[in-house]
């Protein structure tokens, strides 16, 4: 079965678009934990971190350059912000389809909680 994400990569249901290329998609998330929450998942499916494979690494590196480069494209770049990988129950993942939190436009906790 689709992921949500993996129906918003295939324009199944709408979501708001900060980013496109070829490998990846960035989107504002529907519930915003800062001014800037935005996720960036890859299009190949990978489930999560833990069960990302050597042959990821491209697909891995892409996420982050885009991160960083979408933080860059919202005025981050200066005031800073935070890349977040949820993994597993602990972790606070809720979606089974690799994605990257971007948060930012306030100074955020540490340590989370
Ligand atoms: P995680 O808990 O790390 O798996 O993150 C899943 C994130 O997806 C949460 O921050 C949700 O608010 C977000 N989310 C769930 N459904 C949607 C959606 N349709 N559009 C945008 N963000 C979503």
């Amino acid at each position: 079965m689709k992921t949500i994400f993996q129906k918003i990569i295939d324009r199944e249901i709408p979501a708001k678009l900060a980013y496109e290329d070829e490998h990846c998609i960035a989107i504002h998330d529907i519930n915003p934990q800062a001014p800037v929450h935005v996720l960036v998942i890859p299009k190949q499916h990978i489930t999560r971190i833990a069960e990302a494979k050597a042959d990821d690494q491209n697909t891995l590196g892409h996420l982050l350059l885009s991160a960083a480069a979408v933080a860059k494209k919202l005025g981050l770049e200066q005031s800073g912000f935070r890349v977040v990988i949820n993994n597993g129950r602990d972790g606070g993942e809720t979606v089974p389809h690799l994605h990257v939190h971007l948060l930012g436009g306030r100074p955020l906790a540490w340590p989370p909680g």
